[in-house]
């Protein structure tokens, strides 16, 4: 019998394997995820509330490991940007970004490598390697929390679906995820602090819409259908209309909206033409526009949009009702942005 990362088990499955698997009362499920979500237990021998018998069984079927951390690097600005080994060795990446009142956000992988190809992004040229599983996923957050109690920093405040990956190629995991780490006895992180972002999946997105568990950030970085086919081909296969019925009938709560990310490319889709397009595609719609200033590789193909080009755009928006914000670019000099320290790495 091949043992098993209690990682990836979520609560329900701890029970089952408890019960079914080890012959064990029930609370031992409790005693057992706080350890490894609360106490950040990695052996047996230290959860002391189990009787000695049950802490000499489990490692014979089982074990408890993180993604192992091979680079890490830290902004001047204070972002930190994990690459981690998983347990096949593949690499991902996870980075903690600092906000408001010394709170972080940590934004998330899903997968390893991406399918949707997007022009623009790093890891969509990797191509697509495997789903994170459900330990792996949450094993991005025990790293970062780690990291922040040690070197006394705060606490992390919000999730962001935003690493390596396309959240809703992955939907089962995720969701497992994001219910894992609401429980109270856990990592008890609530859903209204995490975001998933995606390129749009109206079938998934429908799913995640009654499961109440994270809202919705759209890659939409394009006003019109055309262009969008243009730079994320496979994504734009979800014709714009059909994405935007579809999050017309996301379920949102008062004052909660719907994200749209737009993409800023220097020279494509950065015209105040293109900002006006937007603000007719968006206008009556609950929503919020953040726009992100393309974050340039060398040998690329696109390059950053004019910086003054870009507050005029976000202006324009505003001009026409709409609500805009400009992502403030986090840890340029670490190679921050989407895959882009994976890819330094050759992996
Ligand atoms: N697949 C999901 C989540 C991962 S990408 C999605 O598409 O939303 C997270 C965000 O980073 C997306 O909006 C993506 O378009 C953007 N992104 C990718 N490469 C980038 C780059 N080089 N500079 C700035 N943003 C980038």
């Amino acid at each position: 019998m091949t043992k098993i990362n209690l990682l990836d088990l979520t609560y329900d499955r701890l029970e089952a394997f408890v019960v079914e698997t080890l012959g064990e009362p029930r609370f031992r499920t409790q005693q057992i995820w706080r350890w490894i979500w609360q106490q950040d237990a990695r052996g047996f021998e230290e959860m002391t509330n189990l009787s000695k018998d049950l802490r000499m069984r489990l490692p014979l079927i089982s074990y408890v490991r993180w993604p192992e951390v091979v680079d890490l690097q830290r902004s001047q600005d204070g972002t930190v940007k994990f690459l981690l080994s998983l347990e096949d060795g593949r690499l991902i990446e996870t980075v903690l970004i600092p906000s408001v009142q010394g709170r972080y956000t940590q934004c998330l992988s899903t997968q390893v490598g991406c399918a949707m190809a997007c022009t623009f992004c790093n890891t969509g040229l990797m191509g697509f390697e495997r789903n994170m599983t459900h330990g792996e996923i949450l094993g991005q957050i025990l790293v970062g929390r780690r990291y922040l109690a040690d070197n006394g920093l705060a606490d992390l405040r919000n999730l962001v679906f935003m690493g390596m990956g396309e959240p809703l190629n992955n939907l089962d995991n995720l969701m497992d995820a994001l219910r894992s780490m609401n429980n109270n006895l856990g990592l008890k992180i609530s859903w209204r602090r995490a975001t998933v972002s995606t390129v749009g999946l109206p079938k998934q997105l429908d799913i995640l819409g009654k499961s109440e568990l994270a809202l919705p950030a759209i890659s939409l970085h394009a006003p019109t259908q055309e262009l969008r086919e243009q730079i994320m081909p496979k994504a734009a296969r979800v014709p714009l209309d059909e994405l935007l019925a579809c999050l017309d009938r996301f379920p949102l709560r008062p004052r909660e909206r719907i994200t749209f990310e737009y993409l800023l490319l220097g020279g494509v889709n950065d015209s105040l033409e293109h900002a006006k397009q937007l603000a007719r595609l968006l206008g009556q719609r609950r929503c919020k526009v953040n726009l992100i200033a393309y974050n340039a590789t060398e040998n690329d193909p696109y390059r950053s949009p004019d910086p003054d080009q870009v507050i005029r755009f976000e202006k324009l928006l505003w001009d026409k009702g709409m609500t805009a914000t400009i992502r403030r670019s986090m840890g340029a000099d670490i190679k921050a942005a989407c895959g882009q320290l994976k890819a330094g790495k050759g992996k």
